[in-house]
């Protein structure tokens, strides 16, 4: 498996993203969930990498297993947070050890209560040098790195965190996944403009159908990304009823994804959380499936 062909001519790379469950019921549950989404033929799956390196072991756990069970390719996402190069390297030898073919190359956030990244001392300052790190040492690992059409919150301005972004290309990324968002615009204006500065990266967008009123708060505080007026007035005309709200947030997420695919995009990446039935639902209405 490589990225670039993921994505090529006559495919749609299909992914799902998981995270490390904390409970052993939990777990049950993420395995059912990856279970169910199997009958929509992912291309891959990947798992997040705890904030710290908390999840190390588990993330490649995860990953194992699926690549284990399904024979699926799959990625570790990898921060820079808390790690020296060495233990990176360590971490990088141990996902090839055990089938990971691709790494979700990021820098991190900051820890809780900190507004500033800093690297620990022998670390990695961004997720280009993480990325140039993985492309030098370990060339056989494909590489994806994450893209932001409403522009990441710490950058300087839109044009530098395009200038990383393309930093990040150059250095070995195949694939940019990029951050949820609500708005189509806000990922067409932001694939124009990486294709305008040279970025011919496959831009995959990601995609998190928001289905309770605790998700829409929790991406407002999170991740800031913007929330449609018509979107919320559908939430809120749901009321109370949590199979309304469910609803109202699949039709939503059903309309996204329809305009996306039809406006040619090369994949989607699902943020799952866990949980199938949304995911579900949306690829069942759109009628679409991996396809390698
Ligand atoms: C698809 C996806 C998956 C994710 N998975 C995880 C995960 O598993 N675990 C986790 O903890 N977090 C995850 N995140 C969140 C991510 O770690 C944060 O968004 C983090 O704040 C930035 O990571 P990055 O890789 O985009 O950083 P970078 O690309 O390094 O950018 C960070 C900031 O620095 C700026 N910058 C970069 N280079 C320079 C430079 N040379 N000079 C000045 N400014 C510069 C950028 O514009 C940006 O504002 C994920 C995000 C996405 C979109």
């Amino acid at each position: 498996m490589s990225f670039s062909t993921l994505y090529g001519t006559g495919k749609f790379g299909l992914s799902f993203e998981l995270f490390p469950p904390k409970s052993a019921e939990s777990e049950v549950a993420m395995w059912q969930t990856v279970e169910d989404l199997m009958a929509f033929s992912p291309s891959l799956v990947t798992c997040t990498y705890g904030a710290g390196g908390s999840t190390r072991g588990k993330t490649l756990d995860i990953v194992e297993g699926v690549h284990r069970k399904y024979g699926l390719p799959v990625a570790s996402h990898l921060t820079c947070v808390g790690s020296s190069v060495d233990e990176l390297r360590e971490y990088l030898a141990e996902a090839l050890d055990r089938g990971v073919s691709g790494i979700v190359a990021l820098r991190g956030d900051p820890p809780k209560g900190e507004t500033e990244f800093r690297p620990v001392v022998g670390g990695l300052s961004y997720a280009s040098e993480l990325v140039q790190l993985i492309h030098t040492e370990c060339p056989s690992l494909d590489i994806a790195v994450a893209g932001y059409p409403e522009t990441h919150q710490e950058a300087m301005s839109e044009e530098m965190d395009l200038e990383n972004l393309k930093r990040k290309c150059d250095a070995g990324g195949q694939a940019v996944i990029t951050q949820l968002f609500y708005e189509n615009s806000d990922l067409f204006r932001f694939r124009d403009r990486c294709e305008s500065l040279g970025i011919h990266t496959p831009i995959v967008p990601g995609v998190m159908p928001v289905v309770n009123f605790s998700q829409v708060r929790r991406i407002a505080k999170l991740c800031k990304a913007k929330l449609p007026a018509e979107f919320i007035n559908a939430m809120e005309k749901a009321g109370e009823s949590e199979s309304a709200q469910f609803e109202a947030g699949v039709q939503f997420a059903t309309q996204q994804v329809h305009e996306l695919v039809r406006a040619g995009v090369p994949g989607l990446h699902f943020y799952v959380l866990n949980r199938s039935p949304a995911t579900a639902q949306v690829l069942q209405q759109v009628g679409i499936s991996g396809k390698n």
